[in-house]
């Protein structure tokens, strides 16, 4: 073997070898790339179960504002905004009147259905009690 050839023989076995080198670290970083997305996959799946399972659990009430109660009765009303939003079973804090609720995340009160009726009935009757009252008022 003269010796140009042999040290080209070298370089080619060397890029052959860098080469088949560089396709094993490769390959190894995409089955480990593969194995992180299938850990998000199945993550993510359990997850979704999860809170299909949660919502099966749960009533919505669109009358009310759209908030959730328990089906069986052992909890609510849950936000449905935090429901929808971020799949998070967040419990509503009692508001000022008997009927509405609030969510501390969310800033924002929720009614129902029997307290809007309840408050119709009353703006309705103080309108009634002010007509009475004009009657014998100093106008008539
Ligand atoms: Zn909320």
């Amino acid at each position: 073997m003269d010796p140009i050839s042999g040290v080209v023989e070298k370089k080619v076995a060397e890029s052959a070898w860098a080469y088949i080198r560089g396709w094993f670290t490769r390959n190894r970083d995409q089955k480990k790339q593969i194995e992180v997305l299938q850990a998000q996959l199945a993550e993510e799946r359990s997850g979704k179960l999860a809170f299909e399972k949660l919502m099966s659990e749960l009533e919505c009430r669109p009358a009310d504002d759209s908030m959730y109660w328990k089906k069986d009765g052992s909890g609510g009303p849950y936000c449905p905004l935090c429901l929808h939003g971020d799949q998070k079973l967040m419990p509503l804090t009692h508001g000022n009147r008997d009927g509405s609720f609030y969510c501390r995340i969310h800033e924002h009160f929720f009614e129902t259905e029997e307290l809007r009726q309840r408050s119709r009935q009353t703006a309705r009757d103080r309108a009634q009690a002010g007509r009475r009252l004009s009657r014998f008022g100093p106008w008539s």
